[in-house]
């Protein structure tokens, strides 16, 4: 598999297309990351390059490994009118992301409050796998927030006005249509508003340990020893039921459409078929069931600060998605062309002038938020001009793993795990210690290699460097 890969340039290897492949495969890292890659990521990448209407080259991050039939840190984009939309190059949480919010505070702030913090945050923003809230969506709220997203949260009181320019697509999904999310989605919703989920879901309180670029770092509103919040979930039971009513939908109505699917796991549909549209209406519901969510934890999270550290002014820094497909402008051969780009476990990140970013973003192009585990570091990143025709404007999305969960939940013990953070000053707060087995910083490759990596692919640059203060898992 590998003797395939010719290297570009330091952290770019190509694979020309061959058999059935439509168009060729990028992917990104050292050497050391390409060599590991394993033969399913491989030819899961090949599988996406060979679907219809494909377009440009399918892209693999330094943090990609195998999926459910698209590989996790891949990215495709396929053309409007002959392309197909695939629920398995989403993902099951669709619209996970991070959001990361400042708080005006620095590091020395909390040393005397961190732990009545992280119990606070730990009993206020409800964690863990099924675990709902307080917040009960009845009658037509569900779908008023499926409608509305984040902005729709906002017209609840929930968070404010100026937190949604800060959101990737202000917000809110157009193409969002709730009578095409299944009953039972809808239903798993209802009381899981503003919670957290489990596994690799997590509420940081982190500090600036280091700035690489002083000018962007000041545009994004963030100095060294600057603490900050960041938020990672996504669409909750919602996302989770409409990949899977809509997988087995599209592998058994594949063949009507004459395709042949590369894999039986790759379903997907015409963009310009029924279904196609109608899991893309159900898409837009799921991505606005995330973007509401995590504009309804940051309101909680707004709260505890307030309670704890009155001082404290919680602005949003951005809020961005790495499970979605995007229907988004690209220079195909020269001509600008409509795309509908699949980016599952791989990070939008815009470069400078695009016209999507808010007039602070503008000069310096969007920030990009990477989480690496609850004891390394994650990165804030911006993205740049060339992304666009490298990654159709995408990197990765974290450290990406190298222990299945199965495998960390045999070589790690969640207690001791805790306990052995807990000496390096970071507080674990959790209702699961096999999550925590789980989610081990040894479970997740080194976060700072595959960040060099994404900088060197030239697909996003490195503004900040975040340590982590406080954790709360799911
Ligand atoms: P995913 O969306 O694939 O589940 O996770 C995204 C990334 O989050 C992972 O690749 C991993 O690097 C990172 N991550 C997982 N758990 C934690 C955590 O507790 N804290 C931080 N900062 N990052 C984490
Ligand atoms: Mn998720
Ligand atoms: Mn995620």
């Amino acid at each position: 598999n590998i003797k395939l890969l010719k290297q570009e340039s330091p952290c770019r290897w190509r694979m020309e297309k061959y058999g059935p492949m439509r168009v060729d495969a990028l992917f990104f890292g050292n050497k050391d990351i390409i060599l590991e890659l394993d033969d399913t990521t491989v030819s899961q990448v090949r599988d996406v390059a060979s679907l219809p209407g494909v377009v440009g080259q399918v892209c693999a991050m330094p943090d990609a490994h195998s999926g459910y039939g698209f590989p996790i840190g891949g990215v495709g984009a396929f053309d409007e009118k002959h392309g197909v939309i695939s629920a398995g190059g989403v993902g099951f949480d669709i619209s996970c992301g991070v959001r990361t919010l400042t708080t005006g505070l620095k590091k020395q702030d909390l040393i005397t409050c961190d732990a009545k913090l992280a119990d606070l945050l730990f009993k206020r923003i409800p964690s863990g796998a099924g675990v709902g809230g307080d917040i009960i969506l009845e009658g037509d709220q569900l779908d008023e927030m499926l409608l509305g997203g984040a902005s729709w949260a906002v017209g609840q009181g929930v968070g404010k006005p100026e937190d949604l320019g800060r959101i990737e697509g202000n917000g809110r999904n157009n193409f969002a249509d709730p009578c095409k999310v299944p009953l039972k989605a809808k239903q798993r919703m209802r009381n899981q508003m503003g919670s957290l989920g489990s596994g690799n879901h997590y509420l940081e309180v982190q500090y600036v340990e280091e700035i690489y670029d002083k000018a962007k770092a000041a545009a994004f509103g963030i100095g060294i020893d600057d603490v900050v919040v960041s938020i990672h979930c996504g669409s909750r039971g919602l996302g989770h039921q409409i990949a899977k009513d809509y997988l087995p939908m599209m592998a058994k109505a594949a063949p009507g459409f004459g395709i042949k699917l590369p894999h039986k796991d790759i379903a997907c549909a015409p963009i310009n078929s029924e279904l196609g549209r109608d899991y893309l209406g159900a898409m837009g519901a799921g991505i606005n069931c995330a973007l509401a969510n995590r504009q309804a934890i940051t309101h909680l999270v707004r709260e505890c600060f307030t309670d704890t550290l009155p001082q404290a002014d919680l602005r949003l820094l951005y809020d961005v998605s790495h499970n979605t497909c995007h229907r988004e402008e690209f220079k195909i051969n020269g001509k600008k062309k409509n795309l509908w780009v699949h980016r599952k476990g791989a990070t939008r990140a815009l470069g400078p002038g695009h016209p999507e970013l808010p007039r602070e973003f503008k000069k310096h192009g969007q920030p990009v938020i990477i989480g690496g585990s609850m004891g390394t570091a994650s990165y804030i990143l911006s993205g740049t001009k060339d992304s666009a025709e490298i990654s159709f404007s995408s990197c990765c999305h974290g450290a990406g793993r190298v222990m299945s969960r199965a495998k960390a939940r045999k070589n790690f013990k969640g207690n001791k795990i805790q306990k052995e953070l807990g000496r390096h000053g970071i507080i674990i707060r959790t209702g699961s210690f096999k999550g925590i087995a789980e989610e081990a910083p040894l479970a997740y490759k080194d976060v700072d290699m595959i960040i060099e990596s994404t900088q060197t692919a030239g697909i996003a640059e490195k503004v900040a460097r975040l340590r982590p203060i406080l954790c709360i898992k799911g």
